[in-house]
């Protein structure tokens, strides 16, 4: 290939919207093409492009691969702005785009749904979430057992509400403004495509952990949550703009992981699996734990929260650290130094920060029911 050819290709990658990822937006190592489509990649999203297929999509390396003069005119005609356009014309609203961080999971799905199903070009595809109501099977980890069992939930945005059944038995009904949904990777290591469903229940919160064989039905299934939630708000909050509403449908954890943890009166360090969900930090007995063994409010530094990197009243172990809230110190323990650096610095950011209009109502949730 002649140099002025990856010259020219090199000007077309600095234009507006070439220069992050069609598919993700990262501006991070957009080194690679898919020719056919015409759009500029990431290397992440890129692998996942060769995973379906030329047919569908051609992948080049920018930097190593021959280009001849056409398809370099290709890339100038088309672009990622352009090619977009098209491939993403009725992207809705609450439909998560996964970011580079984002688990692989949501990443694959993203991908497939746009360029495999063409899911955001003909709306009539996007039926399996887009209605207000989803019905199906589920596995569901049982409350105090390891395995899974099938389970019926139908999520119905009309009543606000994610209900499961044993066969015809309701079993519970979860309001479905309260809920927060997470997708599961590293946790659950014995199943596939996890996700859990965090809600307020009675004085703590409830954990349901479930699974599907299918990653598209995964995704779908979070996706249907996110679209009720997203259906309820409308109609509660007509005047509200598209971007707004779809803040915050789901949120994924802050911070989760193995800690030790001991109260004020310097009992035996207990290892406890910590979950910080927006404002809510939670330690529970093991990771798919379905009701946590305590859970904590983090407020904001005015009012008496702070994190301390050294443990003043410990013996000096490099791993510990402390944490303050009005009410009560925890002495805390990581297992390796990144940790404990990740969370301190994840506390301290929450510290430092205002709380929102919903954190407030977090906080008056838990306070109402005695914690
Ligand atoms: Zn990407």
């Amino acid at each position: 290939m002649s140099d002025r050819n990856r010259q020219v290709l090199f000007e077309i990658l600095q234009k507006d919207g070439n220069n992050r990822c069609a598919d993700c937006h990262t501006t991070e190592h957009v080194d690679w093409a898919s020719c056919n489509l015409g759009i500029f990649l990431c290397q992440d999203c890129a692998g996942i492009h060769r995973s379906l297929g030329v047919d569908i999509s051609r992948v080049k390396s920018i930097k190593l691969d021959y280009w001849d003069d056409d398809l370099v005119k290709k890339m100038a005609e088309a672009g990622n702005e352009n090619v977009n356009k098209y491939y993403e014309q009725h992207l809705p609203k609450y439909y998560r785009r996964p970011s580079k961080s984002d688990k692989e999971l949501l990443r694959v799905q993203f991908i497939k749904a746009k360029y495999e199903r063409k899911e955001f070009v003909y709306p009539d595809k996007q039926a399996p979430y887009s209605a207000n109501k989803k019905e199906g099977l589920l596995m569901k980890k049982g409350k105090d057992r390891k395995d899974f069992f099938p389970r019926n939930f139908v999520v119905n945005s009309l009543d606000n509400s994610i209900q499961y059944y044993n066969k015809t038995q309701l079993i519970e009904s979860i309001p479905l403004d309260d809920v927060n949904v997470v997708l599961v990777s590293d946790k659950a290591r014995e199943k596939q495509n996890c996700f859990q469903i965090s809600y307020p229940k009675g004085k703590s919160t409830r954990h349901i952990f479930v699974s599907c064989e299918d990653p598209k039905e995964a995704v779908e299934w979070y996706t249907v949550i996110r679209s009720a939630k997203w259906d309820r708000r409308r109609l509660a909050f007509p005047a509200m703009s598209e971007d707004e509403l779809a803040k915050d449908l789901t949120t994924d954890f802050g911070c989760e992981g193995w800690l030790n943890k001991r109260g004020p009166n310097m009992e035996p360090y207990k290892r406890r699996w910590f979950t910080l969900d927006r404002r809510k930090l939670m330690y529970h007995s093991e990771p798919l734990a379905a009701i946590p063994k305590g859970e904590m409010y983090i407020g904001y530094k005015d009012v008496g929260y702070s994190v301390e990197n050294n443990n003043t009243r410990g013996k000096g172990d490099p791993l510990e650290f402390l944490l303050k809230t009005p009410d009560r110190d925890y002495f805390l323990k990581a297992e390796t130094s990144e940790d404990k650096d990740r969370w301190i610095d994840v506390l301290t950011s929450i510290i430092s920060t205002q709380p929102s209009q919903a954190d407030i109502k977090l906080y008056t949730g838990m306070v109402r029911s005695g914690r």
